[in-house]
């Protein structure tokens, strides 16, 4: 073998250590870059690599060993996904490895070969075909199933529940041997040409719409931030883009904060388009998954749509990305890789070198100040689409979270008008918390600074921490002072659920949150209901606040928008801003004027009175006013440095250790400031001690530069025992 022929790969794997491994290739074929290898790897056997590289000679000082296997004769991970992966790594200071595994569909993470992409065809059996089928008239689907099969060679599933046939049937039919079924595999084709793409005709644009739709150029990078108010038709917007992109015979990618939880954007895409639409969201099993990966990498799904892990998606002609609602927390990874994927999105447009559209009412002031600055097209949309009104609001000064009379009034002259009600509440449970109204005791959770909260649904009284999952029964009597008198404190959902009922028995009450809508097909049950357009009171969390379309809603009442005014965060404000706005724009969507009502102890609180009084988009101005003058994100950025341990002492001490060489590092680095360790706002939590290093710089790059230097010698420290920490760039939370 001649010298130049490279006799090394450089491979990513799925370890903690920040760097890359060298292996030989030994009699194996030299594989593809980003094809999947199998490495031995210290006590494993053997585990996933991903090809980053390939050498002929080695910097490594250990003594090489060799690949098992070179698992894929193909790449897995185009260029620019690898480009992807590799630039996520580098800004979020995770192992470029970790990154790989999480842009993996599961199947594709064990030492196996790529399965083939199957399709399922189903066909008659010969005594399905000698059949008269009107001996199944009992069975009607059966029978009319057996018809569409015997008018066809074989048909594929897809086209079998295309045609009405759904799967409970075709297993009845298989059970009675009338039809087979035949796996076959199928072969990558390029990008399906749709003749008709459409399927339904596009509405005609407004104005503003029109104009938004038209400042879009195809083929280039731009971002756009469409900051239209809720009802101005963005999604309108997002279709017409996608009705261009795939004439140009491309793939669109959508992302969108949580699929399960609004069907109805899917379906207004499937109806819209004559082309293959694929949902991707954590209910699909690793094989689903797979399929569509697979179908997205060779072109023959034209639009996915995904929740955050989408964005690592391999798509063949991707033409244009969306992200609807980026302004929702969800897109930040909140462990494993702290990624954003509303940011990665931006990098991706960047190397395909396509339009990315940011879509919301309620722009995150980040976005909104890089349209402002004009890093971003700003294409505004301020009136609503169909010209109904937006919906009045109004504050009603209360105490508790209890109905006001006031309050309670406007409830039943919405269902006198045959109208639906939404009561936003965002805590689950019956009660925030139980007290003993002789010593004042509190439902504290054991292993968290936090009350547990009460349950009391189903006739099962518990109490419950949201944090760390425990669980007891609700004692009898005061746990320190045996007095049975012990009060639930506060209002859940649940509370709020049985006070209505008792107030409203004539109309249903729907109560959506997660412990409501845990089992598969609930939510969709609750959404049916909803959508009969009967008059009906829903309560919801967070849940309800989100992209939901209720045709009937006219009234909305928000219980506790308080505790946004007492938040610790530096995001507190603008969330309030976000949530008051969504939860206001799910109301009189249609002809009827809709309203709502916040009851709150702040009625003149003056930031309040500026949402209210101005919209979403000169308040969130206002507060990037303050940002700057507080020196806070998006003006400066940050980075946090987190640790958990045992005790908060060894959380903390960690921390003083690493500032010292952060400062040692960043004393090269001009404006970088260190502020921490502190406490997480919920120090103590399943029984850990959480605490944070804050990291901040004017500049993106100081943040960056510093982090690359830093986290190497972190990891080179004795780390204790028990001891865990992580880096998190442009933090959430804190
Ligand atoms: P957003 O996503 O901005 O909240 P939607 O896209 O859901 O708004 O649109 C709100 C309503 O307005 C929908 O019922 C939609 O069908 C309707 N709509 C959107 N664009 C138009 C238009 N150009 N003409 C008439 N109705 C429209
Ligand atoms: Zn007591
Ligand atoms: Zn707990």
């Amino acid at each position: 073998m001649s010298s130049s022929n490279p006799s090394i790969v450089c491979v990513a794997l799925a370890t903690p250590f920040r760097k890359t491994f060298d292996y030989l290739i030994g009699d194996n074929a030299v594989p593809a870059i980003g094809a999947r290898v199998c490495v031995p790897f210290g006590h494993q056997k053997s585990i996933v690599g991903i090809v980053l590289g390939l050498k002929t000679q080695s910097e490594t000082t250990h003594k090489m060993r060799a690949i098992h296997e070179v698992l894929d004769a193909q790449p897995v991970f185009s260029a620019e996904l690898l480009a992807l992966c590799q630039w996520c790594a580098d800004y979020y200071h995770y192992p470029v490895g970790e990154v790989c595994q999480l842009a993996l569909p599961a199947i594709l993470r064990k030492p196996k070969p790529m399965p083939a992409l199957k399709q399922t065809l189903w066909q008659l059996t010969s005594s399905g075909h000698a059949l008269d089928i009107t001996s199944l008239a009992r069975a009607p689907k059966q029978q009319q199933a057996m018809a569409v099969l015997r008018a066809h060679q074989a048909l594929p599933t897809e086209q079998c529940k295309q045609a009405g046939i759904d799967a409970t049937t075709l297993r009845a039919l298989l059970k009675k041997e009338l039809v087979e079924k035949q796996d076959l595999e199928v072969a990558a084709a390029s990008l399906a040409s749709h003749s008709d793409i459409l399927s339904e005709s596009p509405l005609e644009l407004t104005a503003e719409q029109a104009a938004a739709l038209n400042s879009l150029q195809y083929h280039r990078f731009s971002v756009s931030l469409l900051e239209g108010v809720t009802g101005s038709g963005k999604t309108e917007v997002y279709l017409q883009a996608i009705e261009a992109v795939l004439t140009n015979q491309q793939q669109a990618l959508v992302l969108v904060p949580e699929i399960g939880l609004t069907p109805q954007t899917l379906t207004r895409f499937e109806q819209r388009f004559n082309v293959p639409v694929a949902a991707l969201h954590s209910g699909l099993s690793d094989s689903q998954r797979f399929t569509v990966w697979q179908q997205a990498r060779q072109g023959q799904v034209s639009i996915i749509i995904g929740t955050r892990s989408s964005i690592f998606i391999p798509l063949a002609h991707l033409g244009l990305i969306i992200v609807d609602e980026e302004h929702d927390l969800s897109y930040k990874q909140q462990e494993g890789v702290r990624y954003s994927a509303r940011d990665l999105a931006i990098i991706r447009a960047q190397q395909a070198g396509i339009p990315l559209i940011l879509g919301s009412a309620t722009p995150a002031l980040e976005s909104l100040q890089n349209a402002l600055g004009g890093r971003y097209q700003h294409l505004q949309l301020k009136t609503r689409a169909n010209t109904y009104a937006l919906p009045s609001i109004r504050c009603v000064e209360a105490q508790s979270m209890e109905l006001t009379p006031q309050s309670l009034q406007a409830v039943q002259q919405t269902l006198d008008k045959g109208l639906q009600v939404l009561i936003f509440i965002n805590r689950r449970g019956y009660a925030p918390a139980l007290i003993c109204q002789d010593c004042g005791w509190l439902s504290e959770c054991p292993s968290c600074d936090s009350r547990m909260t009460l349950h009391h649904a189903s006739g099962r009284r518990s109490l419950h921490c949201h944090h760390c999952d425990h669980q007891t029964p609700v004692p009898n009597t005061c746990p320190s002072c045996q007095s049975p008198r012990l009060q639930a404190l506060g209002m859940g959902t649940q509370r709020s659920e049985q006070a209505l009922e008792a107030l409203f028995p004539q109309v249903p009450v729907i109560r959506i949150d997660r412990d409501s809508v845990s089992r598969k097909g609930q939510l969709q049950a609750a959404l049916d209901t909803i959508n009969q357009d009967e008059p009906c009171i829903m309560i919801g969390t967070q849940m309800l606040a989100k992209g939901h379309h209720f045709a009937g809603l006219g009234l909305a009442i928000i219980l506790d928008l308080d505790s946004a005014f007492f938040s610790s965060d530096f995001r507190g404000a603008e969330r309030m801003g976000q949530l008051l706005t969504q939860v206001a724009g799910r109301v009189g969507r249609e002809q009827h004027r809709g309203h709502v009502i916040i009851q709150t102890q702040f009625a003149d609180h003056p930031q309040l009175r500026q949402l209210l009084d101005k919209g979403y988009h000169e308040y969130a101005t206002q507060l990037l006013a303050q940002r700057q003058m507080a020196a806070m994100p998006p003006f400066e950025y940050i980075a946090v440095i987190r640790s958990h341990a045992q005790t908060a002492a060894m959380a903390q001490q960690f921390l003083q250790q690493v500032r010292q060489l952060g400062e040692r590092v960043g004393v090269e680095l001009a404006h970088c400031q260190f502020l921490g360790p502190f406490p997480m706002a919920m120090e103590k939590r399943n029984n850990r001690y959480h605490h944070y290093l804050q990291i901040k710089s004017p500049h993106r790059q100081t943040v960056r530069q510093l982090l690359k230097a830093l986290c190497p010698q972190i990891e080179a420290l004795r780390i204790p025992r028990g001891l865990h920490w992580l880096v998190d760039v442009d933090p959430q939370e804190f």
